[in-house]
Formats: C-alpha cells, structure tokens, sequence
C-alpha cells in the first residue's frame, strides 16, 4: 500500500511538471486529488490494516495529498506567470511611433461670417438677441407693418404651419419682440443673427433656408446719417477699408424711408468687372429708417423715438467674401468645399 501510494505520488508530479495549461492543471487535480481518484481508492483498503499501520497510512496518504497539492499550486502560479508575461509581450506599445494624425476641423464659412459680423457689433455696443424660428402670423408680418392681405406679404413666400403659424421669413420679428420687451423705453440696440425660411425654388443664389442678420437701433434722435455711418464701418471691416457703400431709394413695408444698400467693388476698386457686373458696385443689404406704425405698434411713441434697421444676408456676405458662386455650397456638407476654410 505504501509502494501504491509513493508510485502515485510519483505518477502525479511527473505529470504535474509536463502540464503546459492550467487546464491540464485542474484535470490532474481533479484526477489524483477528487473523491473517485485513486489516492481515495487507497485510503478505503485502510479498513483491513491494523491498528498500528493504519495512522501510519494515514499520514503518509496526507503528505501525499500534500505534496501533490503544492506542486500544483506552484505550477499554476508558474503558468499564469507566463501567460501575463506573454500577454504583455503580445500588447506592447511601442512609443516611439509617430502618432495617428488627429484631424482638426474649422470652422464653417457661414459660421466664420456670422461670428466675424456678431464681433463687430457687439463691438459697438448691441446686443444680441434671438428668437423662435416657428413664428406667429402677427410677430411676423402683422407687427412689421404688414396686416392680413397686405400685398407686400408676396414679396416672403412663407411655410405656413397653421393659418397663425409660420416659419419665420425674416429675422426682423425678433426686433418686434425685443422692443415690445422695452415698453416704450429706448435705448434698444440689438443685432438678431438667425435662420429664415422661404419658399424659394433652391439654385444658385437662392435656398429655402437661410441665414439673416437683423440690426435694429431705436431712440432718440437717431437719423439716416447713423445708419449710414453704421454701414460704412461695417462694409469696411467685412471688405477692406478703401470700401464705400451708396444708398438707393427701395420699399421695404416695415421702414420708411427704405434704401438698398451697395458697396463699392472690392474687386476692381469700381472700375467695372464680372463680379460687380460693370458696375463698380455690388448690392450688400437692405435698410431703413424704422417705420412709425412698427414703432407705434411696439409700444413706442414715434413722435418721441426714431430708428433704423438693417437686414444682412449671411451667406450673401460670405459668397462675396469668400469668392463662393453657389449658395447650395453651405448646405451641402462637401469636404473638400469645407476644407478650403482654414481655422484663423
Ligand atoms: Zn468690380
């Protein structure tokens, strides 16, 4: 019985030693140390011995038992050991690549144009403000001098919703809001950068979706000369300082009197050329001199307060800054378009 068990012994750690995974491992252990291996098998013919050998036996089967358990412990560490340092081997960073390069964006040109024309005018003192871009038929229209069947509401083909309900056709309903906000007190001096939206047929110079900038500056004593003083500062920061802008008579049913306003060409200094079509001016914006029913209609007194107003086509700007000749660019998420517009 002791030649038995001293053979197991040997039988398991030979095969303890060869074991190459811990699976190996767990089958020996199972094998020679479970409830049916055969060390067990052993200690049950302990019953015939004598009272003398049997505690004999029984020690020597735990120091088997013993001994097999250890060596297994101690393979099992070893093989883990290797397995981590296999692993790392396997996952090692070598950190003197050169990196991925990281892509860096920039800016959108719309949005490039809408921050370089929001700096400027907070620079001289507005503030901005903004407004919902589903709009009632009376912020509007009806509150910029334009009552139900006013003709000129033709001139904005609009995206109704309900029959008071509308997408916004311009960014002016913002100033309407902003001044009934200031109960006939002025100064209000605000700039309304936003989305408008019309139903125009998409092509090059048109979009249903589009980008206004509205200004609007009332109170006292502010005259057709601030207007233009205004404009002329900002033609010059948006197209060079050797820029002049003219006004022309126009109709806008929400300012009286109302102009449009040119600049003169950055291209040619005026002499004539294919951008400003021979002109030596090029059409800019429209504005005015806020109308006294918009005023009244706000709740400010038109024999006390006086405004203008402008509105600034985003893209507009950004198509002549940037020498863009299809608005449809802005919206059509063209990389290589996009890329062209290096970070400042
Ligand atoms: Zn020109």
């Amino acid at each position: 019985m002791q030649e038995q068990l001293k053979q197991l012994q040997q039988e398991a750690l030979d095969k303890i030693e060869q074991a190459q995974e811990l699976k190996e491992l767990n089958d020996i252990r199972v094998a020679y140390l479970g409830k049916k291996g055969p060390i067990t098998e052993v200690l049950r013919g302990m019953g015939k011995l004598s009272a003398e050998e049997r505690p004999v036996m029984g020690a020597l089967a735990n120091e088997v038992r013993e001994a097999i358990a250890t060596a297994i412990t101690s393979k099992q560490e070893h093989l883990e050991q290797i397995a981590v340092e296999q692993k790392l081997a396997k996952e090692t960073i070598d950190v003197t690549l050169p990196g991925r390069p990281v892509r860096v964006g920039n800016h959108h040109p719309l949005t490039a144009v809408l921050e370089e024309i929001e700096d400027l005018f907070l620079g001289m003192g507005y503030q901005i403000a903004e407004g919902p871009e589903v709009e009632t038929d009376y912020f509007n229209f009806e509150a910029l001098n334009l009552p139900k069947g006013h003709p000129a509401r033709d001139m904005q083909d609009s995206f109704y919703i309900t029959e008071e309900l509308l997408l916004r056709t311009h960014t002016s309903p913002v100033q309407a809001r902003t001044m009934e906000k200031h109960e006939g007190k002025g100064p209000v001096k605000i700039i309304c950068p936003g989305k408008v939206y019309r139903r125009d047929n998409d092509d090059a110079t048109h979009s249903h979706q589009f980008t206004q900038i509205e200004g609007l500056v009332v109170d006292e004593n502010i005259r057709m000369s601030d207007l233009k003083g205004t404009l002329e500062v900002f033609a010059k920061k948006m197209f060079g300082e050797e820029r002049e802008i003219r006004l022309r008579p126009s109709f806008f049913p929400f300012t009286e009197p109302s102009v449009e306003v040119d600049v003169s060409c950055f291209s040619c200094g005026g002499k004539g050329c294919n951008i400003c079509k021979g002109t030596g001016w090029i059409e800019m914006l429209g504005a005015g001199m806020v109308h006294p029913n918009v005023l009244q209609m706000a709740g400010f007194d038109p024999e006390k307060y006086s405004g203008f107003a402008f509105g600034i086509g985003a893209e507009r700007i950004a198509m002549l800054k940037y020498g863009v000749d299809d608005i449809r660019h802005f919206y059509t998420d063209d990389v290589r378009f996009l890329k062209q517009f290096k970070r400042a």
